[in-house]
């Protein structure tokens, strides 16, 4: 079933509890660091249901419409619609939401189509995740996950060593209701305004950590779990012309921190495996279904930002200098690169069960590692072509609530082709996706949000064929002796 934005927004008002330093938020959707975001992704749920767009958002089955972002792919045909939706989402919100509910709900699709990594594993509950799945379906939550542990808690003996305990989530105890989970989970993006969070392990874990392989699906206001906000830029903003990107998608993200929280049974998707915990994610379709979405999302970003390269240089007049459109040629060249990538996973794709297909992984992860390597490179160039433009402002757009200081403004900072507003109009928008502080949190992110380079890198290894590499290079040597030892 779809949902509406009203009903999505009502369903904010859950008492959950998150705290914004020592302010304890009342309801997310009202709150003024979180209700323009919440507005966003109503909107988005809005959108989805409209009469031209429901075909494409949705899918039928069993005479009820569900989220295409819940369709398990069957040929290449629903993988074209998954990623048509992806993308209908990426461009509405120019890739700047790192969390949309596809995002995640693909993550949990991806887990739902092969069972049997769950099946096959003692501490695995599929059937768990089968009605967790289908009720995340019916229902259309908003998802997000938290499936790293805090920083520095990576490593036990630096808490040995001090003799404190890591602050990991675990699991302390269990009865025949549930399990009773303890510690924090990093960092959930988007937590402050989605309905549910998977809780879980990218990263590996020992043998002996099988108490912090609790995998599960729970909602933000079991009682005893708190969200932690990072420092919200969304309310800092007076004018939204002044700061558009940190007015519209600062997303959120949240340290969770349970105390004895207790999830019931049929909420948790692994309990005492440590490395099936991780398997649910890479040895399903889970890893490569949901960042499928992130390569869109990036590729919408990247067509953002090379319109803000045209227009900014545009706008100082050196768009027609030949080193210039060099710069921007390239820039044009890397964007359609990226989205012969995204292509590329549907045409190659995968058949990973009797039913199921799968976007090419090779070519998924190819992808995500180009975007986390390179995403600084791209709004550095964007930096590089403002020079120092956007500090030629004034500190606010309130000047021209002061007619004479307005007056000034529109005689002095006016160029032939733009107003002094329209300038500053573009160069603020360009700024907050290379400079503001929400840009370089953006920045942390792109490099961050799918776990650490070096583990892209690795599945970008285990994932080659390197017999295919190493045996085109013995093929052309065993054309050819070493001299004196030939036949
Ligand atoms: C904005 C943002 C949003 C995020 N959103 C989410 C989310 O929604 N859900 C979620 O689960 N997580 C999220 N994350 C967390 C993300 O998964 C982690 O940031 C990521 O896994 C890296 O962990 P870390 O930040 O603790 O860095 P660390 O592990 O502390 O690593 C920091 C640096 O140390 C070096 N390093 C550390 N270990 C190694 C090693 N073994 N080999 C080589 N170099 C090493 C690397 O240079 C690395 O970049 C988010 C992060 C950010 C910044």
């Amino acid at each position: 079933m779809l949902r509406s934005g009203k009903q999505y927004l009502d369903s904010l008002d859950d008492g959950r509890v998150i705290y914004i330093g020592d302010e304890q938020v009342e309801n997310p959707a009202t709150h003024p660091a979180f209700r323009d975001m919440a507005r966003i992704y109503a909107q988005l749920y809005d959108l989805k249901q409209a009469p031209g767009n429901v075909d494409l958002m949705s899918y039928e089955e069993d005479g009820e419409r569900y989220s295409t972002s819940f369709l398990k792919p069957r040929n290449q045909a629903d993988l074209e619609k998954r990623t048509a939706a992806h993308r209908f989402i990426t461009e509405w919100s120019y890739g700047l939401l790192g969390r949309s509910p596809d995002a995640t709900a693909s993550n949990v699709t991806g887990i739902a189509m092969k069972p049997d990594v769950l099946e096959e594993n003692e501490g695995g509950y599929a059937d768990h995740l089968a009605a967790l799945w289908q009720d995340l379906r019916k229902n259309d939550v908003f998802l997000t996950y938290a499936i790293v542990p805090p920083p520095a808690a990576r490593n036990p003996e630096y808490y040995q060593s001090k003799g404190i305990p890591s602050p990991t989530l675990k699991v302390t105890k269990e009865d025949d209701a549930g399990v009773y989970i303890s510690g924090m989970k990093f960092l959930a993006t988007g937590a402050a305004v989605a309905n549910e969070v998977i809780v879980g392990n990218i990263l590996p874990l020992a043998d002996d950590q099988a108490a912090e392989s609790i995998t599960c699906i729970i909602p933000f206001n079991l009682p005893g779990l708190s969200l932690w906000a990072r420092k919200p830029f969304a309310r800092d903003v007076k004018h939204e012309f002044e700061a558009p990107l940190s007015f519209r998608y600062d997303e959120s993200d949240c340290m969770l921190l349970f105390k004895d929280v207790h999830v019931p049974w049929e909420k948790v998707i692994v309990h005492n495996n440590a490395p099936l915990s991780r398997d649910i994610f890479v040895k399903s379709a889970s890893h490569v279904l949901s960042n499928h979405q992130s390569n869109c999302r990036f590729h919408s970003k990247m067509r953002f930002i090379t319109g803000i390269a045209s227009l900014i240089t545009q706008a100082t007049g050196a768009h027609g200098i030949p080193a210039v459109r060099e710069t921007l040629a390239k820039l044009a060249a890397m964007e359609a690169a990226f989205g012969a990538i995204i292509d590329a996973q549907i045409y190659a794709h995968e058949k990973i069960t009797d039913e199921y297909v799968l976007y090419a992984r090779r070519y998924m992860y190819a992808g995500l590692l180009w975007a986390a390597e390179n995403h600084s490179m791209l709004l550095d160039t964007v930096r590089e072509l403002m020079g120092g433009g956007v500090f030629q402002f004034p500190a606010s757009i309130d000047i021209v609530n002061d007619p004479e200081l307005k007056s000034t403004f529109e005689t002095y900072w006016a160029t032939a082709s733009d107003s002094s507003a329209e300038r500053m109009k573009l160069f603020s928008l360009a700024w907050d996706l290379v400079g503001s502080p929400a840009a370089s949190r953006m920045q942390s992110y792109e490099k961050f949000f799918v776990g650490p380079l070096f583990s892209v890198r690795n599945y970008n290894y285990i994932n080659a064929p390197w017999d295919e590499f190493d045996g085109l290079v013995k093929d052309l040597m065993d054309q050819y002796d070493v001299p004196g030892q030939g036949t």
